[in-house]
């Protein structure tokens, strides 16, 4: 038995333009045997399954590379490594992959998360047990003494449970490497920026040249992907240079690290929709709002867009993803606005920005060759909306549009369950904001009736 699908509108993810009156057959398989325009398909038989989107825009499934499936829309760092046990957020996790999923994403990469949680939700996924998005899994962030996801003081290090994996040498780097490679990860998650920084103000990245070259090559070796958290220049260099195969952010790339990236391959995933959100929805009573907090991002967002114009025009290839985990970008609800974001302050077109986050993604995943794009012999993942994301965007945004999430030609429906958000995550035990010495208090006498109407 065939399935066909008839498209109002078909974009394939391989060219700009879309297809009018098209269609979609695949086999049992959920491999395509034909993506083009109703009138060249093969000839439908009776007993064919006939799936009708001829009122709607069919499209490739959409591909998040920035997803961390077990942060839980996390307000704190604590809250990513601490409060909740490693089961706890394995399952929680699958309950938001499948928020993602139902949001018209059908893969995600996950590149950083502790113990082994994505990779159990991937494998739980691929052995049937639950509905959910293919899953590209790493495990704990490679860091040091001086990167990234080290939060914590010396005297409490690097607790199990932690996003991150401190590691003392190169030795311990490969040994890291090895044990995830055993495990089961599809990419290795190195934490490239520092903490510390020069005193013209640039961060300086948590790993040497050298070691960084030996990472990536015993990734490489392993035959699996090596992936980078760098916002700095040195991080992003010293990614670039050693062949990182997709780095995150890079918004300080200079011409230096523009030429490393186009010469060894690495692809780059700005995230904007994370600092954007940032800038955009944090309230001035919360710690990220406090003073200087916002600028900063504003300012760093600003630089970013300018590096990241001249990377893009050097051709360098851009991904879309969303760091999607924290409280500011909750699963399966900012996704598409990276698209936005490409078009709004990179310059990309619509379309551009649709085969970014479908046929360009998907050259970076696990099984990519057979993802992205809808063509003979790829997989029928694809998703169907009522009214054109290339007339507007906003559309990918608003799930009343979305009218089918099809993964290996199947329909995934998710039921939209609600959940009690103080249960899942912000465990927390901050309790107060402020500090109330008498002076603060007489300073605050005049708005005590917030107090008084709350007795
Ligand atoms: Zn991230």
């Amino acid at each position: 038995m065939k399935t066909f699908v008839r498209c109002g509108q078909l974009f394939t993810g391989q060219d700009d333009e879309t297809i009018k009156n098209a269609a979609l057959v695949y086999d049992a398989d959920g491999r395509l045997t034909y993506a083009g325009p109703e009138k060249g398909a093969p000839k439908r038989r009776d007993h064919d399954r006939l799936i009708d989107h001829s009122r709607h825009f069919v499209m490739p499934g959409l591909i998040d590379v920035h997803t961390h499936l077990a942060y839980g829309n996390a307000k704190t760092e604590e809250d990513i490594d601490l409060y909740s046990p490693l089961e706890f957020r394995a399952l929680r996790g699958m309950f938001f992959a499948q928020k993602c999923v139902a949001a018209g994403y059908t893969a995600l990469c996950s590149p950083g998360d502790a113990g082994q949680i994505s990779l159990s939700i991937r494998n739980a996924i691929n052995a049937g047990l639950f509905d959910g998005p293919r899953v590209m899994a790493a495990g704990p962030y490679l860091t040091t003494h001086q990167g990234l996801t080290d939060w914590y003081p010396t005297w409490i290090g690097a607790p199990e449970t932690s996003i991150g994996k401190l590691v003392h040498s190169i030795d311990e780097a490969i040994q890291e490497i090895r044990k995830q490679v055993k495990n089961g990860v599809d990419c290795i998650k190195i934490a490239m920026d520092g903490i510390q920084r020069r005193p013209d103000g640039e961060l300086i990245a948590a790993f040497t040249q050298e070691e960084t070259d030996a990472m990536v090559r015993e990734t490489h070796r392993q035959g699996k992907k090596a992936v980078a958290h760098a916002v700095g220049r040195e991080a992003t260099l010293y990614s670039a240079r050693a062949g990182m195969d997709l780095i995150f952010h890079g918004f300080f790339s200079d011409d230096e690290c523009i030429a490393a990236m186009k010469k060894s391959g690495s692809m780059l995933c700005p995230t904007l929709t994370q600092p954007k959100n940032v800038i955009e929805f944090t309230q001035p009573f919360e710690p990220a709002g406090q003073k200087g907090r916002i600028e900063a991002t504003v300012a760093r967002y600003k630089t970013g867009c300018a590096n990241l114009k001249k990377a893009k025009k050097a051709g360098i290839p851009f991904l879309t993803g969303t760091d999607t985990g924290f409280a500011v970008t909750p699963y399966g609800e900012w996704h598409a606005r990276e698209l936005e974001l490409f078009v709004d302050d990179l310059g990309f077109s619509k379309a551009a920005a649709l085969r970014a986050a479908t046929q360009t993604n998907a050259r970076f995943m696990t099984q990519g060759e057979a993802i992205g794009v809808l063509e003979e012999g790829r997989f029928a993942d694809f998703v169907a909306w009522d009214g054109s994301p290339l007339a507007d965007l906003g559309i990918l945004l608003d799930k009343s549009r979305l009218r089918g999430v099809y993964i290996a030609g199947r329909e995934i429906v998710i039921a939209d369950r609600p959940y009690d958000p103080r249960k899942v995550t912000d465990f927390s035990l901050s309790n107060w904001t402020d500090l109330y010495t008498q002076a603060r208090v007489a300073e605050l006498r005049g708005q005590r009736r917030r107090l008084e109407a709350a007795e």
